[in-house]
């Protein structure tokens, strides 16, 4: 836990994991830094809804821009020409990920961290996201923190995933007792003007809701 209001860098989205993550983060006191990035990501109400949430809080917020790594990186997520799936099977999904793209972001965040003297980075990774995510494994999380300690020379420096062993309902309870707005969290990996309700993201919204019992207050499409 924090001593005196220490600085930590949370790294957020704007989606429903990372939401409740800076709004716990914030519960115990921490002194927020949150981190958004702009990747070239088809939607830009997650990072509205990041932008509401901070200052709601009052946290410090930057968005960062790294919008160049979609000419790099293939993924649905980013690539004007990849249709993002509809379905649930783990073989769609794996169209909507960017490669390496936790490690990128925290290699920043931890970057960031080491200018501002926070020894702590929160990041949203959690076990619904095991199966497809590879950098959203406890062995990556383990290993990126021990990397990040010999790349800034700091034994103390923490890579927090605080729900690196709930699933996505056990972050809609967390969110919930917190008292998050979840309407304002942006899911989808399309671009529409609601949630579309159809593809894999959106599913698994849904179901997180559903398995919490928790309203969902989302619009979706269909
Ligand atoms: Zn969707």
């Amino acid at each position: 836990m924090p001593q005196d209001n220490e600085p930590a860098v949370v790294i957020l989205s704007g989606g429903l994991d990372s939401t409740t993550l800076l709004y716990y983060a914030h519960s115990y006191d921490w002194d927020v830094h949150a981190l958004t990035f702009l990747y070239g990501q088809k939607h830009s109400k997650e990072v509205e809804y990041a932008r509401h949430h901070c200052e709601k809080l009052q946290v410090k917020h930057r968005i960062v821009d790294v919008r160049n790594l979609a000419d790099l990186l293939r993924s649905a997520l980013i690539n004007p020409d990849m249709a993002v799936p509809d379905g649930n099977g783990e073989r769609s999904q794996q169209t909507t990920v960017v490669p390496g793209r936790n490690a990128i972001f925290l290699s920043i965040a931890t970057g960031y961290a080491g200018s501002i003297g926070a020894r702590n980075v929160f990041y949203g990774a959690h076990a619904s996201d095991f199966g497809v995510y590879p950098d959203c494994r406890p062995a990556f999380v383990n290993s990126f923190e021990q990397t990040a300690r010999l790349a800034l020379d700091s034994a103390l420096l923490q890579v927090r995933a605080p729900f690196l062993l709930c699933d996505k309902a056990g972050i809609v309870r967390i969110g919930n007792a917190l008292g998050i707005d979840f309407a304002r969290t942006w899911t989808c990996y399309r671009g529409g003007e609601k949630h579309c309700g159809t593809c894999n993201s959106c599913r698994e919204r849904r179901k997180a809701f559903s398995d919490a019992q928790v309203e969902d207050r989302t619009e979706y499409a269909e």
